[in-house]
């Protein structure tokens, strides 16, 4: 006897369900804007205190 196995159209789209886990994206950092003028004319600096604080070159802010 043969079993019938003419029912297995959920298992074949459970298979076919697309998947959110993707790793290109997680190390790319946020690209910098000025929070005064919305530049993205922005240099890292370092701090005093060895903290890093960024300039905007447009406006001049300075923030960290
Ligand atoms: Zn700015």
């Amino acid at each position: 006897m043969a079993a019938s196995s003419s029912e297995q159209t959920d298992d074949l789209l459970a298979a076919a369900e697309p998947r959110a886990d993707r790793p290109d994206s997680t190390d790319r950092p946020a690209p910098l804007h000025c929070p005064s003028c919305g530049s993205s004319h922005v240099a890292q600096v370092l701090g005093d205190n060895g903290g890093v604080s960024y300039v905007c070159t447009a406006c001049g802010h300075s923030w960290s």
